[in-house]
């Protein structure tokens, strides 16, 4: 069996943007709540080094309305940045999503730290019902260590599932009767498992999403991390589609 199926996706949109992204489990999302600039703002922060400003050019439609589009000079201004690594002109547009993510995937994307702005629900405060994720597919280890694991499943998949996700919910049931016995949420937590879902708030810079990006989308990383870092990157090639472009083509030449 292969993997596409367990962490795949469903989207709804608000407009022609995709707003909130789901996992397949429809627990997990990403949730886009606001953003600050466009491509306009990724090449005025460079002109302003010349004491210049742009602004979008004004196209005409077949029915009459005006489209206001970059100009290919600011386009190509855009893809000579990103190319030259001349980053601090992307550090000013800003995305600001809603995340519920299991806590083991919560672990990775916590290590993306600089341009990124970040408060999460505390389990010291709230009490309501875990929710854990549990994987449709579990995968085969692969040979090589570094690999993490194969696309294909193991043989007996869904025994380990259920068995998966029993020990889940004997955990969440140990919870609430350590709750119930007048332990405090802070201690009762401790015996959560790390597919708990935790949600949290997030602000960063579009370069920021674009090394998070760079990073997270390629094959040495693990898919449940692939899948949320393909969710913001949907989000964030629409609003800033020159941009994300510039910065993705860059890829690994711009985290030197
Ligand atoms: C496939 C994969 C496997 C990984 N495996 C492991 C693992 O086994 N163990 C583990 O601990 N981590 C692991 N990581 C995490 C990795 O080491 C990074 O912490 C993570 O990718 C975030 O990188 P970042 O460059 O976006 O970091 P950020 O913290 O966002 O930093 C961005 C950039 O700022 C600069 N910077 C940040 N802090 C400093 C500093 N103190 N001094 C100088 N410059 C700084 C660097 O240029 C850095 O690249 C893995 C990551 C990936 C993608």
């Amino acid at each position: 069996m292969d993997m596409q199926s367990s962490f795949s996706a469903t989207s709804t949109t608000k407009g022609n943007q995709p707003r909130k992204f789901f996992l397949e489990d429809g627990i997990g999302f990403v949730e886009l709540l606001e953003w600050f600039g466009s491509d306009l703002t990724v090449a005025n922060a460079a002109r302003v080094s010349m004491h210049k400003e742009s602004a979008f050019e004004c196209v005409s439609q077949s029915d009459g309305s005006i489209n206001h589009v970059l100009s290919e000079r600011d386009k190509q201004l855009i893809t000579y940045l990103a190319r030259n690594r001349h980053v601090t002109p992307f550090f000013h547009p800003q995305l600001r999503f809603r995340i519920k993510m299991p806590i083991f995937v919560v672990r990775e994307w916590y290590r993306h730290t600089i341009g990124f702005a970040r408060n999460e629900v505390s389990r010291r405060y709230v009490t309501e019902a875990p929710q854990c994720f549990v994987p449709s597919v579990v995968r085969q280890r692969d040979k090589n260590i570094k690999q993490g694991s194969k696309d294909a499943a193991v043989d007996n998949n869904e025994i380990v599932v259920e068995q998966m996700r029993a020990f889940t919910e004997q955990a969440c049931a140990l919870y609430n009767q350590l709750l119930q016995q007048g332990v405090c949420p802070e201690q009762a937590r401790m015996i959560l498992p790390q597919s708990m879902y935790t949600e949290f708030i997030e602000t960063a810079s579009l370069a920021g999403y674009a090394r998070l990006a760079i990073l997270r989308l390629d094959g040495a990383s693990q898919r449940e991390i692939r899948t949320y870092a393909s969710f913001v990157a949907q989000c964030t090639e629409q609003i800033f589609p020159i941009s994300w472009k510039a910065l993705m083509d860059t890829g690994t030449h711009l985290l030197m």
